[in-house]
């Protein structure tokens, strides 16, 4: 779908070969910049050049489609060299391929991770810059970011978000019923971040996804759950949308 999907184009990014001392320690980091983000790395310089050109076009036409504030700072990604040392430095679980820091509103990770890795960061700096924070439920959080995890390349180079991906096979066999997923506080089994991956694809089947966006942090104030803005741009009971929700699930798992 079109919406869906991104260009790359050409963007002038500026450079800078002056290194840069990082605070955590001292690694020696070079910087390149793009209108939206200041991108400090280890590695090589075309590569970086490469991630920043595709997180700018990634937040130049994703960014609009759910929110209208503008951004007051750019966006700060850091690349470690590779995941042992992006491991080493952050002191992150060895599970983690990339982080955003809530104290410093940084996007961590390493030269060699998958760029779907970054913009799924990118999307937790979008929520915590949009709502404050810690407001918003983790499904939610989760869900959302993880949408645009696995961006796939079409012919014409252009990629495309919300395709099932490697998340979905833990959700076999472990539905919970809407309702009380969306109530949820934690987010801690994989088949948990498998559903509220999900519940963002099938927004996105419907052609939802950007309204929901809009609704659940305009009902943010009185409603976290997500519930009332869900019903509201679907104008169907909870019922009844979890029934759509398990069966497309059950669909996509079957292919
Ligand atoms: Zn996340």
């Amino acid at each position: 779908m079109k919406l869906n999907s991104i260009k790359f184009g050409f963007i002038v990014i500026f450079s800078c070969l002056i290194p840069f001392t990082s605070s955590a320690g001292k690694l020696k980091l070079s910087q390149v910049e793009s209108p939206h983000f200041t991108l400090f790395y280890r590695g090589d310089k075309k590569k970086a050049e490469e991630k920043i050109s595709l997180l700018e076009s990634f937040h130049t036409t994703q960014y609009s489609r759910f929110f209208n504030k503008e951004l007051g700072d750019k966006i700060t990604v850091i690349l470690y060299k590779d995941k042992k040392e992006y491991t080493k430095v952050t002191g992150v679980k060895k599970e983690f391929f990339a982080h955003f820091e809530s104290t410093d509103k940084k996007i961590y990770s390493n030269s060699q991770e998958n760029i779907g890795a970054i913009f799924h960061e990118c999307v937790h700096y979008w929520l915590n810059y949009n709502t404050g924070g810690d407001r918003v439920r983790l499904w939610f959080e989760e869900g959302f970011a993880s949408f645009f995890e696995s961006p796939e390349k079409k012919e014409d180079k252009s990629y495309e978000f919300g395709r099932p991906n490697w998340r979905q096979k833990s959700l076999q066999g472990k539905w919970t019923s809407l309702a009380s997923f969306m109530q949820r506080v934690d987010l801690r089994e994989e088949h948990d971040k498998a559903q509220a991956r999900l519940f963002f694809l099938w927004l996105s089947k419907q052609g939802l996804l950007e309204s929901y966006i809009n609704k659940y942090i305009e009902f943010l104030d009185f409603d976290f759950s997500g519930i009332d803005a869900l019903k509201e741009i679907t104008g169907k009971n909870i019922e009844e949308i979890n029934g759509e929700m398990k069966l497309y699930s059950e669909e996509i798992s079957a292919i």
